[in-house]
């Protein structure tokens, strides 16, 4: 195997980065581009070997790194930021060319807010702070204490912004970390390992191993040394690493997936609500956090329907390297299979397709909006991660709340009304991790995020994220 491809004009490691060195497997996998099909390269596929020695170099790193005082450890989170904004545009075309998001908001978006995790994370390690408390003359100190190893496991859809959103919180806590990225999207995991060692992360501190789930996953979450294990991904694959950490009783946060609903109130800007409906079709609907299922008071459903169906038709899809393009490719053709299976099961159950419910040529799918469909219906109750909505409509609040609650997922939740009132009546009856009124994907890095139910368990974010990677604890002093 050759030791690094090029991709974009960009030079991509395929080994794993552990303890500070570049190491082979004996093995790859085949990395394609989605835009095309086209191969990438062969990618360093590792297995229980590669995550012994990526625990054992995050072991050996810690406590060097966890005694780095808290400004020197702000500092180098502060160089990798630096590092990255240097390398914005090759990190963006190279993320690109590997899951085919598109690359106008690689540039002006994402890679922008990767640099903005690590930034966050060292400033909000620098005032993170507890106010000390008596008991009786007692004095209660709290202090954040770093954990230890930590296996960070991200998915394909946003690779480096999920990536970062964990190892920036992890390193700043003072722990090491063993990254492992999605095996369809593994290229800017490997730069950044490049960048940190380029702002002067200890070796060791970062380990980035590349592999399938099933192989190297299970070796890296079910590994006794491992203090802490964060995973975004599916449901499925987090009931298997919630049982493997189980064996060592590993504290776990899980970042999983959703079926949103966006409500839409007779009272709401309906222009508005056409817009964050339209919105969902975003990164071609594989986004977590997507309103999938569009909930409009009856009589709007009309008017509503005849104007996102207007403006859906505006989408260009195409080419997410084009600057014009607004939706790119499914990451992968097993992808799609699904996708597919989900909106022809659903047409074949009496649903009536609005707009799109097929494949185009290459790796696409034709934005789509299902209605006709029950509650209890496969296309309402599961997430199918590709840009497919259904519309439902409701009659009342009582039933447009009952519906929005209704399914086994709660990570988000959208409202479009016109009145503050019912807002407040509304969103306080959702079960739903983050609830947007009137927007969509606002997201401030101090706020809590996560889900409930089957979306997931635990949140990051701000000093949430500090009390997931950190062992916590309480110093009692007498007078
Ligand atoms: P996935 O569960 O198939 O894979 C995610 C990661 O887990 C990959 O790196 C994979 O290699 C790894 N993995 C697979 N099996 C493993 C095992 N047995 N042990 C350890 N690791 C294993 O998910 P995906 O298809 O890559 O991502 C899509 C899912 O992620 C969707 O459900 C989506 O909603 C969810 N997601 C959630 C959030 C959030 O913040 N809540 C954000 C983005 C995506």
């Amino acid at each position: 195997m050759s030791s690094a491809i090029t991709v974009a004009g960009v030079r991509v490691d395929t080994r794993h980065w552990i303890g500070g060195e570049r190491v082979a497997s004996a093995g790859t996998f085949t990395d394609h581009s989605p835009i095309d099909g086209g191969v990438l390269g062969e990618i360093a596929r590792g297995g229980p070997a590669e995550a012994e020695a990526a625990v054992a170099a995050a072991r050996a790193a810690f406590p060097a790194w966890a005694a780095t005082p808290r400004a020197e450890r702000a500092r180098i989170l502060h160089a990798i930021a630096d590092g990255v904004d240097k390398r914005v545009e090759e990190l963006a075309i190279v993320e690109t060319t590997d899951n085919g998001a598109l690359l106008r908001s690689h540039r002006h978006g994402v890679m922008p807010r990767v640099a903005h995790n690590f930034r966050f994370f060292a400033d909000w390690l620098l005032k993170l702070d507890h106010e000390d408390f008596e008991t009786r003359g007692h004095t209660n100190h709290v202090t954040w204490d770093p954990a230890g190893p930590c296996v960070l496991i991200t998915p394909w859809n946003a690779p480096l912004m999920l990536a970062t959103w964990k190892v920036a919180p992890a390193l700043a806590a003072g722990n090491t970390v063993v990254l492992k990225p999605a095996e369809w999207s593994p290229l800017t995991a490997s730069l950044l390992a490049d960048i940190a060692a380029e702002a002067g992360l200890p070796a060791g501190v970062l380990n980035v191993v590349q592999g399938y789930g099933s192989e190297i996953g299970d070796a890296l979450t079910s590994h006794p040394d491992v203090r802490r294990i964060s995973f975004t991904g599916s449901v499925p694959t987090a009931k298997r690493i919630a049982a493997s950490a189980a064996a060592n009783l590993t504290p776990l946060s899980l970042e999983l997936g959703g079926k949103s609903p966006l409500l839409v109130f007779a009272d709401a800007d309906l222009d508005l609500a056409v817009d964050l409906a339209v919105e969902q079709f975003d990164n071609a609907g594989q986004v977590c956090l997507a309103a999938t299922r569009i909930l409009v008071e009856e009589t709007v459903a009309e008017e509503f329907t005849r104007r996102f169906t207007e403006k859906a038709g505006t989408l260009k899809q195409g080419d997410p390297r084009d600057e014009a393009t607004d939706i790119g490719p499914n990451i992968h053709p097993r992808q799609l299979e699904k996708i597919d299976g989900f909106v022809q099961r659903a047409v074949a159950a009496g649903a009536r397709t609005v707009v799109g419910g097929h494949r185009r040529d290459g790796q696409y799918y034709a934005p789509t909006l299902l209605t006709d469909v029950d509650q209890d219906a496969e296309i309402v109750q599961e997430e199918v991660f590709g840009p497919v909505l259904t519309l439902q409509t409701f009659a009342d609040e009582e039933e447009a709340v009952r519906l929005a609650n209704g399914t086994r997922f709660a990570l988000a939740a959208t409202v479009a009304t016109g009145d503050p009132e019912r807002a407040e009546r509304v969103t306080g009856r959702l079960v739903a991790g983050t609830v947007w009124v009137n927007c969509f994907f606002v997201r401030d890095l101090r706020a809590p995020f996560g889900g409930s139910r089957l979306s997931g368990v635990g949140r990051e974010g701000g000093t949430w994220s500090f009390d997931f990677y950190c062992d916590v604890k309480n110093t009692v002093t007498a007078p």
